[in-house]
């Protein structure tokens, strides 16, 4: 058993209550690699923005929990060395799916876990939830839970359709369960293709698509159920079209690529929403710096003269992310 708190992690705890009180999100960012990690470190501890190092399945699959594990300790100590005293860094699972697993991230030295129960019938959502609750609260370690399904694909969670978060559920779900914060769906997506062309409109001058508009009646109605409970939104990634761009121009493919713009987020974000998970965009960085590189320099092939350029870019994203859309700047 390793507890977070020697490792120098934070659970979410007052990190999200000062996000609400402050009407600001904390970012939420995927990591799988040592590049990522670094560019996430950089621009949290140079904007002095608490963050959220997010392990997902698939990041356990390519990269091995353990690795990562190590990895966000040695998050912790690069943050000091970047000289910010006292690093707001949370350890969190990223839809986990069972309760063997939730327990594993605690005893591991995860400070958060989520317990993704979405799919099960709500009676269901409802006993599992409250188990991963009930043990990870022995630990001072926080439970995000879902209510609600979440079209898109994200590694190995994925839906075809979207069902909103019924508000009429949400108190009944959060007491029962004891859950510390609540992943709602009111038409985020995961994924870097969030909406179909049917489902946008175009816009006549520039051709592109323009997505759905949140549901914010919902998210509303939700929030005057749990007045200043923690509310979370996954696949919240913008998808920046001119990384899109980039990756097409240099040999990509990436036809109607659509996100969530960056207006609806900021709004979102200074209500309850206090977590906002952001993935795509960086893979999106990632590979439309490393096809810039290839593209102009077909000789290279010193992987640090391509994944260096991509990690720049990440970084310049996350604080770009920070600083723009969630607030947070400033506030570690
Ligand atoms: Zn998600």
């Amino acid at each position: 058993m390793v507890s977070y708190k020697e490792l120098g992690l934070v659970n979410t705890k007052e990190m999200f209550a000062k996000a609400i009180k402050g009407g600001y999100a904390i970012p939420a960012f995927n990591f799988n690699n040592m590049e990522q990690l670094q560019a996430i470190i950089k621009a949290a501890a140079e904007t002095k923005s608490p963050v959220i190092l997010q392990v997902s399945k698939g990041a356990r699959n390519y990269a091995n929990q353990t690795l990562l594990r190590y990895m966000a300790q040695g998050a912790v100590e690069y943050a000091k060395e970047l000289g910010w005293e006292k690093p707001q860094i949370c350890l969190h699972l990223d839809h986990g799916d069972s309760f063997e697993l939730c327990k594993s991230c605690v005893d591991f030295g995860f400070s958060s876990v989520m317990i993704d129960a979405s799919s099960l019938p709500y009676e269901e959502n409802i006993a599992l939830t409250k188990k991963v609750v009930d043990y990870a609260h022995q630990y001072d370690v926080t439970v995000e839970a879902e209510l609600g399904v979440l079209a898109g694909v994200e590694d190995e969670v994925s839906s075809a359709v979207s069902h909103y978060t019924k508000p009429e559920e949400v108190v009944d779900f959060a007491t029962r369960t004891g859950c510390d914060s609540l992943a709602i769906s009111i038409g985020t997506s995961h994924g870097a293709y969030k909406f179909t062309p049917e489902q946008c409109t175009r816009d006549p001058k520039t051709g592109r698509l323009v997505p759905p508009p949140l549901a914010f009646d919902v998210l509303d109605a939700i929030m005057e159920q749990l007045p200043g409970f923690p509310i979370v939104l996954h696949g919240s990634s913008s998808v920046p079209q001119e990384y899109v761009d980039m990756i097409n121009q240099y040999g990509g493919k990436l036809p109607d690529a659509v996100g969530i713009p960056e207006e609806q987020l900021r709004k979102a974000a200074k209500s309850a929403v206090c977590k906002i998970n952001i993935d795509s965009d960086s893979r999106l960085a990632f590979t439309a710096a490393v096809r810039k590189v290839f593209a102009e320099k077909p000789g290279e092939f010193d992987p640090r003269k391509y994944c260096g350029p991509a990690r720049d870019l990440m970084e310049e994203l996350y604080k770009h992310k920070i600083i723009n859309v969630l607030g947070s700047d400033g506030k570690a």
